[in-house]
């Protein structure tokens, strides 16, 4: 990064990620014109579609390829045809590990005019982060199976929870309830069932809030967690987990605020030494790919964490401004999930056209 040039690696992907990953682009470009910096774009057409012309995902050296850059902006990578675990191990999961993103960030947040299955929520009433371990924990390969076929047949499977890594992810979750003025964190825990890693867990978030007094930190089993959100979501300000418990709650997330096409999510490398990388939560969708109807407000709003991330706070917020003035129109032109008719490019005018409005 020089005076205000940030370099973007752009990777649309598969599905949808094609239709969304544009508006994503156009809104960017309004924004940095409008906030006096520049984002120069390198493209990258490494899919499944790829996969299927060449063997591979990305080229051997795609990593170092996009080493250099400020951020990665990602639409969707996945596609019927391509079993999941090529398209998952052979380009996001190299991506996280190599660039060490070992937080995924989630803003879980009721927007206007988006409907939210919890009866009497209002916008913004729901308005909480989630910070999932991203890298060690329960998603683990460590474990066997033994006397397969027969009938002693057993599994084991190993969770990793180092001190380094559990430590990382539970301070940058108080550092970030610290940033955000909100002072408040919750951590998910399972210590009355499971023996060694969650104790570990808590004991851990006991030494760690310790360095963070102005911080209130409590803390609920991950079951009944599971209820509060339902329950009770204005009470949370920044939620962390591990890496299971974090992935469940941050599909609870959207679940809570309406839909999953507008929730975004960042996969971060908090020192900075390697770039972060911003998606939204949703996949490629292959029902609607191709019929240009796709909400691209999940793109739009990573974009936003994007910027955020790369220190242009007052233009991600000129997004979020934009986005939630589009929701909150009563002229709107939204898409089909969002009860109206209008195709992926149309909703993205409307948020371009109040860029900068407000
Ligand atoms: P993945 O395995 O990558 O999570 P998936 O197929 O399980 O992918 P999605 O691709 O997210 O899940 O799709 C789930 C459902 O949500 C589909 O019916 C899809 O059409 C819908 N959907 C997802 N994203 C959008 C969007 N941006 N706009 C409208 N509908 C969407
Ligand atoms: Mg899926």
């Amino acid at each position: 990064m020089h005076d205000n040039v940030y370099t973007i690696s752009v990777i649309p992907g598969d599905g949808i990620g094609n239709e969304v990953v544009p508006q994503g682009l156009r809104v960017l470009d309004a924004v940095s014109a409008l906030y006096g910096f520049k984002l120069n774009y390198r493209h990258y057409d490494w899919s499944c579609e790829r996969y299927k012309a060449t063997g591979k995902m990305m080229p051997d050296d795609g990593i170092s390829q996009l080493r250099d850059s400020d951020a990665v902006f990602l639409g969707a990578v996945g596609f019927p045809g391509v079993p999941d675990h090529i398209s998952l191990w052979n380009l996001l999961i190299p991506i996280r590990r190599e660039f060490d993103q070992y937080v995924n960030l989630r803003p879980v947040r009721l927007l206007p005019g988006v409907p939210s299955p919890l009866a009497n929520k209002q916008a913004h009433e729901i308005d909480f982060w989630i910070v999932r371990e991203n890298t060690e924990g329960e998603y683990s390969q460590v474990g066997g199976r033994m006397f397969a076929g027969t009938e002693h047949e057993f599994v084991t499977q190993e969770a990793i929870f180092t001190r380094r890594g559990t430590d990382r992810i539970l301070r940058y979750a108080f550092d970030l309830a610290v940033r955000l003025e909100r002072n408040h964190v919750t951590s998910a825990t399972k210590s009355n069932g499971i023996f060694h890693s969650m104790p570990f867990w808590d004991e851990r978030y006991a030494v760690v809030a310790a360095d963070y007094p102005q911080v209130r930190a409590d803390q609920y089993h991950i079951d009944i967690l599971a209820a509060r959100f339902v329950m009770s979501p204005e009470r949370f300000d920044v939620v962390v987990g591990s890496n299971l418990f974090g992935d469940i709650l941050s599909d609870l997330g959207p679940g809570i605020t309406g839909t999953i096409a507008v929730a975004p999510s960042a996969n971060i490398n908090p020192e900075r030494k390697h770039p972060s990388m911003f998606e939204p939560v949703h996949g490629s969708a292959p029902d609607i790919a191709g019929q240009g109807i796709a909400n691209p407000i999940g793109q739009i709003w990573s974009a936003a964490m994007m910027l955020d991330h790369l220190g242009q706070a007052d233009a991600a917020a000129c997004v979020m401004r934009a986005i939630e003035q589009t929701l909150a129109a009563p002229d709107r032109r939204v898409t089909k999930d969002l009860g109206g008719s209008a195709s992926t490019a149309e909703l993205g005018d409307d948020i371009l056209s109040r860029i900068g409005k407000s």
